[in-house]
């Protein structure tokens, strides 16, 4: 029997990353995890969490607009300090990092700071120093994709939206997918002029397409400028003295900018890593493909989150690291089940979605009935907005199962983070119909919604 270092090592210290480590030192295993950079990965250090708090401070814009509505007279207008914000988001991002770091000592899993490389299927090289295990696990999560356009090279990715410096008076933003409209969104609502090209008549493409029609509606109406079947040929650099960009589209028509974000879809980061040295074969989406217990073509190496799955969200991820741990330290036991993953964006208006598509529904259960409801929720008819809140179920007529839910408005996350409980709980549309509301909320829609629409 061979003896290793440890019984698992971690290559990755971001959301999967650390939650694995953690859970399988807490079994006692004797773990060890490598991170070149800050720990908490992208979802901390330049994703969910700092966009988040960066989403807020977009939302204090709109609450200003409204008060006066609500009799509030404020003394002056208000002033945005971009630079303060920055402070403050990377002092929380520190303490975060710090916690993880905690989190990981306190489990006891030894921290080896530096790029970590597969020498072989139980071999690590951090640093020039080699550490063996038993079992590996690739946690590398991805990175931005830009496509290969002339003056790519003066384009920005979301990595860099946090600090940009100045605070882009004109911003520019391709791409429609999440982060596409949530940099929009927020950029907006800070203050910049915000463009959004996007190659295809809608965005969001995979939402339900009342979902994508409603959002982009309203991100109009709050002042983003959403461009549709749009493709950029090229962005150049102003030789002038405001070094300004400018963005030729395929049809010719030029739009001048200070940032460009190219929001254009991530890939997995699984560059040098040594994966062709262990063996470890990519899916043709250069991917790590696993079995249906996260192991790849190398039966002691495994993969999940961003690197290895179809799914990126950190919730999934978190979610295969327990599959993973339980798989190698606990009773083997533990599934995760891909239907009905709730999820997100966090434009203005928010969405949340939970489930199937009207038209993914139709295609895998036949005859759907749906049912949908647009309305100015309470807090705007004072406030002097006219932001509209959409919401939508699809009901399964075999079994009556709500199978959708869909909603564009204020905190569709928080709201749609309840009923995703209830959709795995496989919950009817009758059931849905003998809940009682919470009045007045606008939460309150999804169980009276009573007539479904015709056809
Ligand atoms: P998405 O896949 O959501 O969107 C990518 C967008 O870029 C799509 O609109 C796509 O168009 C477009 N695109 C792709 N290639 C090109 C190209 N060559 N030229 C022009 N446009 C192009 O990726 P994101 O980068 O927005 O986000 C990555 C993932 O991160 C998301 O899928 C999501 O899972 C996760 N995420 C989750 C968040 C959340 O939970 N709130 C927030 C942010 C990210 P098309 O529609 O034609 O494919």
């Amino acid at each position: 029997m061979p003896t290793f270092d440890f019984d698992l090592f971690v290559i990755g210290g971001g959301s999967g990353g650390v939650r694995a480590a953690r859970m399988a030192a807490q079994t006692g295993a004797r773990v060890a995890l490598a991170e070149a950079a800050e720990l908490g990965g992208t979802c901390v250090n330049v994703g969910c969490i700092p966009k988040k708090l960066y989403s807020y401070a977009a939302g204090y814009a709109e609450s200003f607009e409204e008060a006066a509505g609500y009799g509030w007279k404020l003394p002056e207008a208000p002033q945005f300090d971009w630079a303060h914000l920055k402070a403050q988001r990377a002092k929380e991002i520190a303490r975060l990092n710090g916690i993880y770091a905690s989190l990981l000592k306190n489990a006891g899993v030894t921290l080896v700071t530096g790029w970590a490389q597969l020498v072989d299927p139980h071999t690590v090289e951090v640093d020039g120093k080699r550490h063996t295990a038993r079992h590996l696990l690739v946690a590398t999560g991805g990175t931005p994709f830009v496509p290969d356009i002339q003056g790519r090279e003066h384009v920005v990715t979301s990595d860099a939206m946090f600090d940009l410096d100045p605070f882009p008076k004109r911003l520019l933003v391709v791409g429609g997918g999440y982060i596409a409209c949530e940099f929009a969104s927020i950029f907006n609502g800070l203050g910049a002029k915000v463009t959004q090209l996007h190659r295809r008549a809608h965005l969001l493409t995979g939402f339900d397409d009342d979902v994508r029609q409603f959002l982009a509606n309203e991100m109009g109406k709050a002042g983003v400028d959403v461009r549709l079947n749009c493709d950029v040929a090229s962005v150049t650099r102003g030789t002038g003295g405001t070094g300004g960009l400018t963005v030729t589209l395929a049809r010719g028509q030029q739009i001048e900018a200070d940032t460009v974000l190219f929001a254009t879809g991530r890939v997995p980061n699984t560059q040098g890593l040594g994966l062709e040295a262990a063996g470890v074969a990519l899916d043709e989406r250069g991917a790590i493909a696993v079995d249906a217990h996260y192991r790849s073509s190398v039966p002691s190496i495994y993969a999940v989150g961003d690197v290895s799955t179809r799914v990126q969200l950190t919730p999934v991820a978190l979610a295969e690291a327990m599959v993973v741990v339980d798989e190698l330290f606990g009773k083997g036991k533990r599934r995760l089940d891909y239907e009905f993953i709730p999820t997100a964006v966090f434009t203005h208006p928010n969405i949340g979605t939970c489930g199937y598509t009207e038209l993914d529904a139709r295609a895998k259960f036949g005859e759907v009935a749906v049912f949908s409801s647009e309305f100015k929720s309470l807090r705007h008819a004072l406030s002097g907005r006219s932001e509209r809140t959409f919401m939508k179920l699809v009901v399964d007529k075999a079994t009556d199962r709500v199978v959708g839910l869909h909603m564009v408005g204020a905190n569709a996350g928080e709201v749609v983070q309840g009923f995703a409980v209830a959709m795995r709980a496989g919950a009817t549309k009758a059931i849905f119909d003998s809940t009682v509301g919470i009045h007045p909320t606008a939460a309150e829609e999804f169980v009276t919604m009573r007539e479904p629409m015709p056809g």
